[in-house]
């Protein structure tokens, strides 16, 4: 059921011999009186809740485990229906509540400092599986969100036909009504779906993750780079902004010794002034079995005061949650090297 945009809904509606008006009342039901099964929706007469319940699973997440820092992180682990397992991380700042939402089950790319990647790939998420992390999160904090980025498990735009569907459902008024700008979509450089992201034409935000300025480094620590080489990415994002995007913000996590020096600045200042971007840095959070070192405070400090010095708008994220194991894929992870597929008892 909540595969569906509200144009396929009302389409199924009208297929089942039903009049078009029932849509709105079924995502009234779904989205906005947050109802649990069929059974609740009671505007709809009983042999439309029959027929409903017949045709279309209802499509509910099943949270597993639930894990807060001191910091305030949350990290929630779901169980799906095949037994897979994702993660959803909160994270409170200030005023804002993010959520770090997944698209995938594992992830496809391999990045030498994700643990999502070290799991291999199993699956895409389906769009409910996706609507389901925000409406459990939600819920069971008892208030909206601020921000919701698709940084999570997973490479969104490799599982662009169904994040696609999950934002349009996010964004439309008779859905969560989630306004366009709050919602950002990270890749890691999936070239192939930058025109698709066009086509949205929604003004969501974009960040790429970039983490290095040359290839032979980014092949080394993003295998994606392979595929689509850094000039690729930087082209098609320029794309992308010719064609009314957003401004595009740029991810770096920081890994000591690696990609830290004031040369890399020097290309991460280069990329942002052709894009336009602003930089986010990220001191790198250590992932069981990656051979990485944090940076100290005071090399983040030099490296942002550099990219200032050349006119680049720079914030550093906190790393946040690493006591509860906060960076991509990790608790997931955690399950999996455990051989488990937890159910609730
Ligand atoms: S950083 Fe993103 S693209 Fe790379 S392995 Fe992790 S989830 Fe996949």
């Amino acid at each position: 059921m909540r595969d569906l945009t509200f144009e396929e809904l009302r389409a199924k509606v009208e297929a089942m011999g039903e009049r078009p008006f029932r849509a709105a009342q079924i995502f009234d039901w779904l989205y906005k009186k947050r109802a649990a099964k069929f059974e609740e929706f009671i505007s709809l007469p009983k042999p439309l809740r029959e027929k409903l319940t017949a045709q279309l699973a209802f499509g509910a997440l099943e949270l597993d485990d639930k894990r807060s820092s001191p910091d305030g992180t949350t990290k929630y682990l779901f169980r799906l229906r095949d037994g897979e397992h994702i993660e959803t991380v909160l994270i409170p700042a200030g005023s804002r509540l993010t959520v770090c939402l997944s698209s995938q089950v594992g992830c496809k790319f391999a990045c030498a400092f994700c643990a999502s990647g070290r799991h291999g790939f199993k699956r895409n998420l389906a769009p409910s599986e996706i609507i389901g992390q925000v409406l459990v999160l939600e819920t069971t904090i008892g208030r909206g969100l601020t921000n919701y980025v698709f940084m999570g498990m997973g490479e969104p735009l490799d599982n662009w036909t169904n994040v696609e569907k999950a934002i349009r459902i996010m964004n439309a008024p008779e859905g969560l009504a989630i306004a366009a700008r709050r919602i950002t979509v990270s890749t890691a450089g999936f070239v192939d779906a930058f025109k698709q992201l066009e086509a949205l034409d929604l003004q969501i935000n974009v960040s790429i993750s970039l983490h290095a300025v040359s290839d032979r480094l980014r092949d080394r620590l993003m295998p994606i780079n392979r595929r689509f080489p850094l000039e690729k990415i930087v082209g098609a994002a320029e794309a992308y902004i010719r064609s009314g995007g957003r401004m595009m913000t740029l991810e770096y996590i920081l890994i000591r010794g690696v990609n830290d020096s004031l040369d890399d600045a020097d290309g991460l200042a280069a990329i942002a002034w052709r894009l336009r971007a602003k930089v986010n840095l990220i001191a790198y959070s250590p992932v069981e079995g990656a051979a990485f070192e944090t940076p100290s405070e005071a090399d983040v400090a030099r490296f942002r005061r550099w990219l200032e010095e050349r006119k680049v708008g720079t914030t550093v994220r906190l790393s946040k949650g690493a006591d509860i194991a906060a960076a991509c894929g990790q608790l997931a992870g955690q399950f999996k090297d455990k051989g488990t597929s937890r159910s609730k008892g």
